[in-house]
């Protein structure tokens, strides 16, 4: 099954510690929540794990499937079965959303192994059906004039087509609707199986409704402080983050 495991991570921007010695480790079969309060290192942890230049591991480990994933190159990454939303260009005009997902599989396989033009056609067909996405969607330009929504569901899309072993989620849920939301949770939902594991990252609660997470972190100040199982999101959602500041005599 896969397997990342983060040990002891520290991560900088321009010089200055945003991660500050973080643990994590997650296998195929579950999903994982990181919780924690706005400016905390959220997304910047998720930058890091994708091998953003601009974020520079200081120290730490990180392996994907027991091989360092800190040295391998962002495309080499993917195709090792890293998944991270908001991973492609805004806008590529000319693109079509069809061609794109193609290629983005294609790119993840050996040569001579490509996926054929007919079994392409019949999983996107079944994605987008689970997806409630229009017919049309496949044909437009990849991202032109997409909404927030669309995009997300897109991102979506893109997880279902590209099946990865380890999907890292970032605010998968912000700007949703609640129609968007339980469409988006469906998808995660749907790939729940022994071969993937995931990463949620999340400000609120509110996605946990749809996703049940098999165990849910806190993030404070570049850290991990505090995990549990599901229970421990509606404690942050009824009462916000100050009683873990104040179990562990964090100021702000
Ligand atoms: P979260 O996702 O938990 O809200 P972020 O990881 O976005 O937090 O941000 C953590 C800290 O790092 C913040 O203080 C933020 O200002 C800083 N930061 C994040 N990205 C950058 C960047 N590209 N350049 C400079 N500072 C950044
Ligand atoms: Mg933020
Ligand atoms: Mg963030």
């Amino acid at each position: 099954a896969p397997n990342i495991k983060i040990e002891n991570l520290h991560v900088s921007i321009e010089g200055k510690q945003i991660i500050k010695g973080l643990d994590l480790e997650i296998n195929g079969g579950e999903i994982h929540a990181v919780m924690g309060p706005n400016g905390t290192g959220k997304s910047t942890l998720a930058s890091a794990l994708m091998g953003h230049p601009k974020y520079e591991i200081t120290e730490g480990t990180v392996t994907f499937d027991g091989e360092d994933l800190l040295e391998m190159e962002v495309d080499e990454r993917a195709k090792a079965g890293l998944f991270l939303a908001m991973q492609y260009p805004s806008e590529i005009s000319g693109v079509t959303n069809a061609d794109f997902l193609r290629s983005s599989i294609n790119a993840r396989r050996e040569e001579g192994k490509e996926i054929s033009l007919m079994k392409f056609i019949r999983k996107m067909d079944s994605k987008m059906e689970l997806l409630d996405m229009d017919e049309s969607f496949s044909q437009r330009y990849l991202n032109e004039g997409f909404s927030g929504g669309e995009k997300k569901r897109n991102e979506i899309l893109q997880l279902l087509m590209l099946e990865p072993k380890i999907a890292i989620l970032d605010e998968i849920d912000s700007g949703l609707d609640i129609d968007a939301l339980k469409v988006v949770s469906k998808g995660v939902n749907d790939m729940r199986n022994p071969d993937f594991g995931c990463l949620i990252i999340t400000h609120y609660q509110r996605l946990l409704n749809y996703i049940t997470p098999d165990k849910v972190h806190v993030m404070m100040q570049g850290r991990i402080v505090k995990s549990g199982g599901p229970e421990l999101a509606q404690r942050l959602e009824e009462e916000g983050y100050d009683w873990i500041k104040d179990e562990l005599g964090i100021k702000d």
